[in-house]
């Protein structure tokens, strides 16, 4: 099937309050304008070079979000355009992308990652640390910066059982901070989880937000 028949399939199954973030790492321009033709306006990349070249070559009414890990020397590429960062798992991170984005004059939408999967390879904060980041005096002072949400990856199984209870993790957690009193760059509103293999259970356990590529672009090499 077309990258245009992928996207009109899965839109026509998604929830209408589940954002798709449609995943072109390692993709030619070409698949991204396919994509785009077809009302796609959301992409994300996980390397910020090729994020960057793509930006450049692309309208300008694309949103781009970096779901990948980020190196804080790295930041200052993406502060003129990037719209959402999804894997945001440090105060240094923080402080270098309110940096970044008050030399553009602009405000950067960051997506903390809590930690759900059992790996070690995977990054992110525990439940312990994000608690304590949200509730830090020092994150007040980040004008440019606004806090929108969670992000978390499952563990890379079969075990549905698994990959359910990790989603729910997320969720719960992301529920624990309603009626909390948070700082006013910290609106939380979306749960960024789910991607081809397992976005269907992201829903079901409350997903706001699912980052899909091969389902849509084909499988990379
Ligand atoms: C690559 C990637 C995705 C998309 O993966 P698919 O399995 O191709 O849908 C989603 N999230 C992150 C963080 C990724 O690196």
């Amino acid at each position: 099937m077309s990258i245009a028949e992928n996207i009109k399939q899965l839109k026509a199954i998604l929830p209408k309050e589940v954002t798709l973030v449609a995943v072109s790492k390692t993709k030619p321009i070409e698949d991204l304008q396919e994509a785009y033709h077809c009302g796609q306006r959301i992409f994300g990349e996980n390397k910020i070079q090729e994020m960057t070249q793509k930006w450049e070559d692309l309208p300008k009414d694309i949103e781009w979000h970096m779901i990948g890990h980020v190196q804080t020397n790295k930041v200052k590429y993406m502060g003129p355009y990037v719209n959402t960062i999804h894997a945001v798992d440090s105060f240094k991170l923080l402080k270098e992308i309110n940096k970044q984005a008050q030399k553009s004059n602009r405000s950067i939408n960051c997506l903390l990652q809590l930690k759900i999967a059992e790996e070690d390879s995977k990054f992110g904060l525990s439940k312990e640390d994000l608690i304590a980041l949200l509730h830090s005096e020092d994150l007040k002072s980040l004008a440019h910066i606004k806090i929108t949400g969670l992000m978390g990856m499952a563990t890379f199984t079969d075990n549905q059982n698994q990959i359910k209870e990790e989603f729910q993790k997320l969720k719960k957690t992301f529920e624990s901070f309603k009626g909390q009193s948070l700082a006013t760059n910290t609106q939380l509103k979306t749960i960024s989880m789910g991607m081809s293999g397992d976005y269907k259970i992201a829903i079901d356990c409350g997903s706001t937000m699912i980052r899909v590529g091969s389902s849509i672009f084909g499988a990379r090499n």
